[in-house]
């Protein structure tokens, strides 16, 4: 056993004392936020959620980056939040602007096209720009690189539970790179040739694609067709050196050359998670079923009385998304041959 356990449960010695956090392994990590200067108030909302709720006792640091020059508001009230280290980043515009082989036409009449037909974010300029910076730039901004481990945090987010053990070092000491707390279905509008893209990339690089996969929360016909299901990326944890690898690098780099941030409205969160389904084995992505979540409009509250208790939840049960209709948690969890958690049945 190791020298500080950690307490995942209240049987486990050092829960009420939160003993081995002070003197236990501190992992290489930090959280990350892209924000615009006018999120001000609304991250400083999700940062107090964080640290009341986890990082006052860990202090670990926060990254924050921006296609703008953060302003003195922005970093005097974050880093007045933060209890460890801030660091602020400028996106260099290679980043975060049309790729030389994209047809600024072509995108231009998609966008008004999709803002007839009313897809949300459709006519954005700007949210592609964030699709496709948190789908293959973040994990590589200069500040990025001294750190193994992320948590990515957005605007407007609520932490309903206490998190009493280290997600990082729960990743690290359990050998896993991706992770999540809710999953859904995309909109097909805005990802129509996604799926082209992968399996031509597939093909391309079959020394990619990982053995024991799972490819079966992605496609319920063995590949063919894409079955609309992925992790939202709003809440990340994971690891960043598997971001970096080649394997991750040649998978953004296949598809942003097929221009569907741009001609489509690809969202990072299909982008990452067919990529940790099919290049990760199943044993490297994790739920984490006791980090109780909102962003608008889902909210994952612990299924598990018990848990909830032990955690001082304060959200609603019958709020919970994982086992409704809309939801791929279920699915997640029969590809895997887990268990559900005590109280699914109850709480679906
Ligand atoms: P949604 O959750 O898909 O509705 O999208 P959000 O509006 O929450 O954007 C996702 C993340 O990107 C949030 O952390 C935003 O603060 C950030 N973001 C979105 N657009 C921009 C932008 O134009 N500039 C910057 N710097 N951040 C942005
Ligand atoms: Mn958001």
């Amino acid at each position: 056993p190791a020298k500080f356990p950690m307490a995942m449960t209240p049987n486990d010695p050092g829960w009420n004392d939160l003993a081995g956090i002070k003197d236990g392994p501190r992992m290489n990590a930090t959280f990350v936020t892209l924000a615009r200067n006018s999120d001000v108030w609304e991250i400083a909302k999700s940062i107090r959620q964080v640290e009341d709720r986890f990082n006052r006792r860990y202090g670990y640091d926060w990254v924050f980056l921006n296609d703008q020059p953060f302003d003195d508001t922005f970093k005097k009230v974050t880093t007045s939040l933060v209890s460890g280290k801030t660091h602020y980043g400028l996106i260099p515009e290679e980043h975060w602007s049309f790729p030389e082989w994209i047809d600024t036409d072509k995108a231009a009449k998609v966008r008004e096209d999709m803002k007839q037909r009313q897809i949300i974010y459709g006519d954005s300029i700007s949210y592609r720009h964030m699709c496709r910076f948190e789908s293959g730039f973040f994990f590589r901004q200069a500040l990025m690189m001294n750190y193994d481990y992320y948590w990515r945090v957005e605007p407007s987010i609520e932490l309903y539970c206490d998190v009493h053990y280290d997600p990082f070092r729960y990743m690290h000491e359990n050998n896993k790179k991706y992770s999540f707390v809710l999953s859904l279905l995309e909109y097909m509008e805005t990802i129509p040739t996604l799926w082209d893209s992968v399996k031509k990339f597939m093909k391309n690089h079959p020394e990619h694609i990982a053995a024991g996969n799972s490819l079966g929360f992605l496609s319920d016909d063995g590949g063919e067709t894409y079955n609309r299901c992925h992790f939202w990326s709003n809440f990340e944890v994971g690891s960043l050196n598997w971001l970096r690898s080649d394997q991750y690098i040649d998978y953004f780099n296949s598809l942003d050359q097929d221009g569907g941030f741009f001609y489509e409205r690809w969202g990072d969160a299909p982008v990452h998670s067919i990529a940790a389904a099919l290049m990760l084995k199943k044993e490297e992505l994790h739920f984490f079923n006791d980090i109780a979540y909102y962003h608008v409009p889902f909210t994952h509250c612990p299924t598990g009385e018990k848990t909830r208790e032990a955690l001082k939840c304060h959200c609603n049960p019958k709020e919970n998304f994982d086992w409704k209709g809309y939801s791929c948690t279920s699915k997640f969890f029969d590809v895997n041959n887990m268990e559900k958690p005590k109280g699914w049945e109850e709480e679906s």
